[in-house]
Order: structure tokens, then C-alpha cells, then sequence
């Protein structure tokens, strides 16, 4: 009997997810149901939104259950099926979890992919995948960048950073990032093309601000946030008129115990500035067309996309956590086969 390895949630985290809060359990590997099928995952993708659906609060999507499986996209082959739609051997991307094999039922979001256009199956998770959507459509339809502005964008060297970054150049804007550590600044300037990096680790909002204003003495006309808390007050206090903030993530409060919030509200008035809380499925039906221009792009060699995979199921809690720390380098994905 083939086994079934789940990385379950047993406990909801407080403050940092710790280790046994989750547990790697063995199971049988289950029979498709009337007209679903069974997938052998091969990639998940590890995300900063799986934190907050370890919590019992209201969200987009309903927490995990305890007990269940912790949920992340995944891309694998169909193992089973009752479904002719889903023939066995046929690639997938799905809303699964970080099992092995998982059991897609009719109705659970799923869809084929054709693995012959791309050189990895993991370019479905990067590539052609949320990140890479998130910042096209955060960018273009959100902060709707014109030549010459400035933007600022923080976790600027993650997935979702680096890709927003880039298209702020690719539309002749000028690009602040904010990222951990020399390394990453580095990186921000040699591989993505940023003009400006600024290293916040060990800084006040007093010295952020100072660099901020330095890089940018006219303001900032847009803001991509995927961090939020005192890095993005710092911003607050450099914004131009009409700044445009694009609220695309806070991780810095998902593992805090107490949320600050953001204490210079006042900002927004002070420049008519907007903030505009932004969810990528909403964007579920223009995928195809984001995906292509991501394509076209990447293939004119105007966009690199970075991956860090890591291997094994047994390296679930590791991995995730690596978001947390910074150790990312590019999209994180777990290989599970
Ligand atoms: P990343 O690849 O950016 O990885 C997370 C990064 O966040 C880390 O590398 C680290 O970079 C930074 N980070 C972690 N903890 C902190 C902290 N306490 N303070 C400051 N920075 C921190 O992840 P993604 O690109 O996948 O996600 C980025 C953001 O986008 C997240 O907030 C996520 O929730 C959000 N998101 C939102 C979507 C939407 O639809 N709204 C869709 C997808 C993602 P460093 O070393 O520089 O600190």
C-alpha cells in the first residue's frame, strides 16, 4: 500500500509558529470519489497567507481545521481518477495541501496545465503563479505607474517584491526597495534593477524616514506594501501628493502577538493619499492575460523571477518558517517528490 505523508496543523500557532505545532503523520493513500480525482503533488507552494489561515479570525477563506492538512497550492499529476476531464498522468495546479497525494473532489478549485511550455513545473507556482500575478496586477491596475514617478516597495527582494519592483521599471518609474541585510540590497540593485536599496534591519522609523526622504526628496507616489508596521510608517512620513499605497501584505504583524497598526494615519490627509487593500483572486478571471504578459516579459529577459525550492515533506515547518527569517531567496516551494 503506497503512503500518504500530511503535514497536519495540531495546534494554532501564537506568535511563531512552532514546531509542533504541526505534525507529519502517515497515512493510506485514498480512492477518488465519484467523479474527482486523486493528485500526486510534486511542488507546494510555501506562502506568508498560510500564517493566517492558522488563525480561528474572520479572512477571505476559512481557517484550516485542526487536525487537517495545512493548505498550499500545489502542482502535481493525476494519480487516480473518476473524472475523464482529469485523465491519470495529466498535470494539475489546485488548492490542495502539503500531502502527498490529495483528493479533489468536483467543484474544489483545480485546473489542468500544460507542462510541455514550460521548462519546470514550478514555473506554475512562480512565474505563472500568484506571486508574479499579484505584482502585475497590484501594479497596473492598483498603483497604475507613469513614467518618471517613484515607487517604493518593501519584502523587496521576496517573490512578490521583486517581481513589483521590476514592472515599476519596465514602466520608467523610479524604484526604492526595502529588504533585510547587504546581501539582499545587493540583489535588489544587481539582479532586479532597483536604483535605490535601503537595508532596514536595526533601524528606527526616525532613520528609515531619514533614508526614504533621501532617496526620494520629492516623495513617494507609490507604495507597494507587502510588510506593513514600522517600515511602512516610515514610508507614511515621505508620501507626495496623491500617493497611491497598494496593501498587498503585512507580514511583519502575522506572527505578533499584539498588532500596532499604522499610527500616522494623519498622512493620508495630509497628502489626499489612498490606501487600497488588494486580493489577487479577485483577479481570478484575467489571469490568463497577466500570465501572458508576465511570459512576455520574462522571455525578453526584462523579468527575472527567482525560486528557492526546498526538498522533502519532513522539511515542511522549516521551510515555511524560512519566510519568516528572511532565508528566502525568490519564491519559496517545497518538493515533495
Ligand atoms: P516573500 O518571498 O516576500 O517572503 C517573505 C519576506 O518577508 C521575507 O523574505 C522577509 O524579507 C520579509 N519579512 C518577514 N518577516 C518580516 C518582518 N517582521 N518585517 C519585515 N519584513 C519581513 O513572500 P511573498 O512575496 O510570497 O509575499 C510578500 C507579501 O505579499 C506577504 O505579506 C504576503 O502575505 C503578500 N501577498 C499578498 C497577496 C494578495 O493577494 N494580497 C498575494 C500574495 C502575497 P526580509 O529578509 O527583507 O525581511
Amino acid at each position: 500500500m503506497t503512503e500518504n505523508r500530511r503535514f497536519l496543523l495540531r495546534r494554532r500557532p501564537e506568535g511563531d509558529p512552532a514546531r509542533d505545532d504541526f505534525e507529519l503523520v502517515s497515512e493510506t493513500v485514498p480512492s477518488p470519489p465519484p467523479n474527482g480525482f486523486v493528485v500526486r503533488n510534486h511542488y507546494c507552494s510555501i506562502d506568508p497567507a498560510m500564517r493566517g489561515w492558522m488563525d480561528d479570525e474572520p479572512s477571505y477563506m476559512p481557517p484550516i481545521a485542526l487536525g487537517d492538512p495545512v493548505r498550499a497550492t500545489t502542482v502535481g499529476i493525476v494519480h487516480a481518477s473518476d473524472n475523464p476531464d482529469y485523465p491519470v498522468g495529466q498535470w494539475v495546479i489546485g488548492l490542495n495541501a502539503i500531502e502527498e497525494y490529495s483528493v479533489v473532489t468536483p467543484g474544489h478549485f483545480t485546473a489542468p496545465v500544460d507542462i510541455g511550455a514550460v521548462d519546470s513545473p514550478t514555473r506554475f507556482l512562480t512565474a505563472m503563479g500568484a506571486v508574479s500575478l499579484t505584482a502585475y496586477f497590484g501594479m497596473t491596475d492598483v498603483a497604475k505607474p507613469k513614467p518618471g514617478e517613484t515607487l517604493c516597495v518593501t519584502g523587496a527582494a521576496g517573490a512578490v517584491g521583486s517581481v513589483v519592483g521590476q514592472i515599476g521599471k519596465i514602466h520608467g518609474c523610479r524604484v526604492i526597495g526595502i529588504a533585510k541585510g547587504p546581501e539582499k540590497c545587493r540583489r535588489l540593485i544587481d539582479d532586479y534593477g532597483f536604483d535605490i536599496a535601503i537595508d532596514y534591519r536595526g533601524k528606527s522609523i526616525e532613520d528609515l524616514s531619514g533614508e526614504i526622504a533621501k532617496a526620494a526628496p520629492d516623495g513617494l507616489d507609490m507604495v507597494f506594501e507587502n510588510v506593513g508596521g514600522p517600515i511602512m510608517e516610515a514610508e507614511m512620513l515621505n508620501l507626495a501628493a496623491h500617493a497611491r499605497i497598494v496593501l498587498c501584505g503585512l507580514i511583519s504583524e502575522y506572527n505578533a502577538d499584539e498588532r500596532v497598526g499604522l499610527r500616522n494615519l494623519w498622512q493620508l490627509i495630509v497628502h489626499q493619499a489612498t490606501i487600497h487593500g488588494f486580493l489577487i483572486a479577485d483577479y481570478a478571471p484575467r489571469f490568463p492575460e497577466g500570465g501572458a504578459k508576465i511570459m512576455e516579459w520574462v522571455g525578453e529577459g526584462r523579468l527575472r523571477i527567482d525560486e528557492d525550492v526546498q526538498e522533502g515533506i519532513e522539511n515542511s515547518y522549516d521551510t515555511f518558517m524560512r519566510l519568516f527569517t528572511g532565508a528566502n531567496e525568490g519564491k519559496q516551494i517545497l518538493k515533495i517528490a
